[in-house]
């Protein structure tokens, strides 16, 4: 069979299951309202959580950090791409996510899948002596993290910490590392992380926390899953991602600084690129003076509000809405074509709201992914619940 027939075929098959994706052109600023190929819509589906990829300090900054540094950075960190706003950056994130690992570094990289890349194939030195163990609702890039590390990988049910325990306590490893998201990005649901981290002293494991969608949004002062929980341990190595919460881009992996060095030293996916624009990094520091400060409190307890608003206002019937705290709020609908069907109705009254289907989630759980962002006001809210309860009741 000729080899593009075999492409259409495959991309048939995914049509036939209502799997395939499409992309719309945004066309303004991400945020609670964009124009979307020429309409106005109600945003639901960013990560935007903030709502910092539009605000004004943060877009001056990047324009300043254009001024400053140009557009690219020219080369990878290790050749000649280190700039002075990649080193600042470093030494900011260091020093908020800090109080909870013990000499802490961080280090800044480009996508979030490439940080996760680096720290599970970094950490996994001798790659026979070392065995992963991966919650079963892991992002993909902390899959393909375990896989490219070439070690034993254990996949551990999620939030099963009775079975992480048996697995940590059959382990022969020299080296044992425990990796989970901290907010389950499809799910909203927290991971247990202080059980993990017990087990993890308790057993000399490393303990990855993903907090992808925690960074900016948990703690008090915004300082994530570390924060929130009040979690302290030089076993424990975070990565948080750069263009949710904190609205521009990249990511950081941030732990002992002996974890830093081995990153910078082996961590392919950190040496072999070109480092992001530094541009980026500067703006960076705008966002997170935002996130500490009083502005970012307020914002994390408007999301707080409008959680609490959805959750007593929502009136489900068949569809779920699944058990989270945070800004992800998933309503579980089940079939694949239906919830494109929804997504789509919502869509065309002006509501984006995105459909999430296998193999994302598993089967049979397909859902609307509902987000929340500062931006959003309590009318907005109501708007989309409104539309929700319509469409169940026609569905
Ligand atoms: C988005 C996400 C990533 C990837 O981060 P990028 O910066 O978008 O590459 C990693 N882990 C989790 C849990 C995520 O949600």
């Amino acid at each position: 069979m000729d080899l593009l027939n075999k492409l259409q075929l495959q991309l048939a098959g995914l049509e036939e299951k209502s799997l395939i994706r499409k992309r719309r052109h945004v066309e303004t600023p991400t945020g609670p309202r964009v124009k979307v190929d020429g309409r106005d819509m109600l945003c639901f589906s960013s990560n935007d959580y903030l709502s910092l990829a539009g605000h004004p300090k943060v877009m001056a900054a990047l324009q300043e950090g254009v001024s400053l540094y140009g557009a690219g950075s020219g080369a990878s960190h290790l050749i000649s791409g280190h700039s002075r706003a990649h080193a600042q950056l470093e030494e900011r994130l260091a020093g908020f996510v800090g109080p909870y690992l013990e000499s802490p570094k961080a280090l800044y990289f480009c996508t979030g899948y490439m940080a996760n890349l680096a720290v599970l194939t970094g950490l996994a030195v001798g790659d026979k002596d070392t065995e992963i163990f991966s919650e079963s609702l892991n992002h993909a890039s902390l899959i393909d993290g375990a896989r490219l590390s070439r070690t034993t990988v254990k996949v551990v049910g999620h939030a099963d910490v009775a079975s992480l325990a048996t697995l940590l306590e059959q382990s022969t490893a020299a080296n044992k590392i425990v990796v989970t998201d901290s907010v389950f990005s499809m799910d909203g649901d927290l991971a247990p992380l202080p059980a993990l981290l017990a087990l993890c002293e308790k057993h000399g494991a490393w303990l990855v926390v993903d907090d992808a969608h925690g960074f900016g949004t948990l703690g008090e002062n915004g300082r994530g899953a570390l924060e929130h929980f009040n979690l302290r341990s030089p076993y424990l190595v975070y990565v948080g991602t750069l263009g949710k919460a904190a609205g521009v881009g990249g990511a950081f992996v941030a732990a002992h600084e002996l974890v830093i060095e081995t990153l910078i030293q082996r961590a392919r996916p950190y040496i072999f690129t070109t480092a992001a624009p530094p541009a980026l990094a500067h703006a960076l520091l705008a966002s997170v003076d935002i996130i500490e400060g009083e502005e970012g409190r307020q914002r994390r307890a408007h999301v707080q509000a409008l959680i609490a608003h959805l959750k007593a206002n929502l009136k489900l019937k068949r569809w779920q809405l699944m058990p989270s705290d945070t800004a992800v709020q998933p309503i579980v609908i089940g079939d694949n074509a239906e919830t494109m069907r929804v997504s789509a109705a919502l869509y065309a009254q002006g509501f984006w709201v995105g459909g999430i289907r296998p193999p994302t989630v598993p089967v049979g759980t397909s859902r609307l992914r509902l987000t929340l962002a500062a931006g959003h006001t309590l009318e907005e809210l109501d708007r989309v619940i409104a539309a929700i309860h319509v469409l169940e009741e026609q569905s």
